[in-house]
């Protein structure tokens, strides 16, 4: 009588197939190892087994047997056998979101707020868009990080509205949020915005331009949280001399090149900056260093051993957008400042702006899987989120994938 035999994955184990790129990818959540290839053969058994259980018989197990003897001796799977007429059960992991927001979309207490304010957890109020400096990169700098900027409109935002729209809800999950504007010293509101936060117990961060910090009195400076930005080729020593050694001063210089990197680290050990980064800028000229610096290695993938919580987590939401929001000095608000306001502080609730990101916004929920070309490679649940710097190099894969 003809033996009954199952393969059987571990329910640790996480896999990815990719019919479109013709690739495979079984990982094991426990220990980081992984079996990757592009047998046609494996790739369709994978398919056609998606509950980690199949039947296979002896012409199989011979075929399959260097994928077998893989997934053995790297503790993933093994090769059972039962009577002809009996099965297999085991377990498998599936995805379950018990706080889906699409099963409460016609909750109407759901969408009146307290469940969606939840979500936020950091919010960045432009003040103004005013400044005299005239930065070259002014006007594609703030699309890639959180950073100042001025464009032309000269009114200012109506901070009494931004404290409102905070206090007439709780918000647990708000840890952060950043007060910046052209240059916020041309707006004394801020001030106003900055203390009447306090009370919210949460992080304010206020960031200015490194020429701006001359301009703002020195005891604004101690005991309240500032990130300087400082461009590389406007640097000018004299506006080193502040603050080097204070803790609630974080210092982030924008490079653009390895020279800008090499100066940085410089001039931040030669003023001994207690607290400093560097922050890669893309302005069209500098392919090469983002290529040789800032492209995704496949080290990088495979540097930590993801979980099972990893992966669900880059398949629902993209975590570099999610639960941020940004209010501009017109009151317009957004999930990510290259796509169209989803609505306007002065007519909007923070609930009302999150459940139109939720229900019909291109951010907090923009995942590779759901991007060309990362949804047809294997690897689009292990890299980080797309951000920024994707949207202006107009390229996802940033990558060692990348052709280009
Ligand atoms: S960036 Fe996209 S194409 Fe590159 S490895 Fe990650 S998922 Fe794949």
């Amino acid at each position: 009588m003809d033996r009954c035999l199952w393969l059987v994955i571990a329910p640790y184990v996480y896999i990815v197939c990719s019919r479109r790129s013709a690739e495979y990818l079984l990982y094991n959540t426990v220990d980081g190892s992984r079996i990757q290839g592009d047998d046609v053969r494996i790739l369709d058994f994978l398919l056609s087994s998606p509950q980690y259980a199949a039947r296979m018989d002896e012409r199989q197990l011979e075929v399959y047997s260097p994928f077998v003897t893989e997934l053995k001796e790297k503790h993933m799977g093994d090769v059972i056998e039962s009577s002809a007429d009996g099965f297999f059960a085991g377990t498998y992991p599936i995805k379950n979101l018990q706080g889906d927001f699409k099963r409460y979309a016609d909750k109407l207490d759901y969408l009146s707020g307290s469940h969606l304010v939840q979500y936020l957890h950091e919010l960045t109020v432009y003040v103004n868009h005013s400044c005299t400096n005239s930065c070259a990169c002014c006007s594609a700098y703030y699309k890639q990080h959180v950073h100042c900027l001025s464009n032309g409109f000269t009114g200012r935002l109506d901070v009494n509205v931004v404290l409102q729209r905070l206090h007439e809800a709780s918000h647990p999950c708000l840890r952060q949020i950043n007060i910046l504007g052209g240059d916020i010293g041309m707006n004394a509101d801020w001030k106003y915005l900055s203390d009447g936060l306090c009370d919210l117990g949460v992080v304010v961060n206020h960031i200015v331009h490194i020429s701006q910090r001359r301009h703002l009195p020195d005891e604004l400076f101690r005991d309240r949280r500032w990130t300087i930005l400082i461009d590389m080729h406007g640097w000018d020593e004299e506006n080193a001399a502040y603050d080097v050694n204070a803790e609630n001063i974080h210092y982030d210089f924008w490079v653009h090149n390895e020279e800008d990197c090499r100066r940085a680290d410089e001039l931040a050990n030669k003023f001994g900056l207690h607290s400093w980064s560097i922050t890669p800028y893309y302005d069209s000229k500098n392919y090469d260093f983002f290529k040789n610096n800032v492209f995704i290695d496949e080290n990088d993938v495979f540097l930590r051993t993801h979980t099972f919580r990893d992966f669900y987590r880059n398949a629902t939401l993209n975590s570099h957008y999610f639960g941020k929001l940004t209010i501009m000095a017109d009151g317009q608000i957004y999930a990510d400042v290259t796509k169209p306001a989803l609505g306007n502080i002065s007519e909007h609730t923070l609930a009302e702006v999150i459940w139109k990101e939720l229900e019909s916004g291109h951010s907090w929920l923009r995942t590779r899987s759901r991007q060309k070309p990362c949804k047809d490679c294997v690897l689009h649940d292990f890299c980080p989120p797309t951000s920024g710097i994707e949207s202006a190099m107009r390229k996802n894969d940033l990558c060692f994938r990348s052709k280009r």
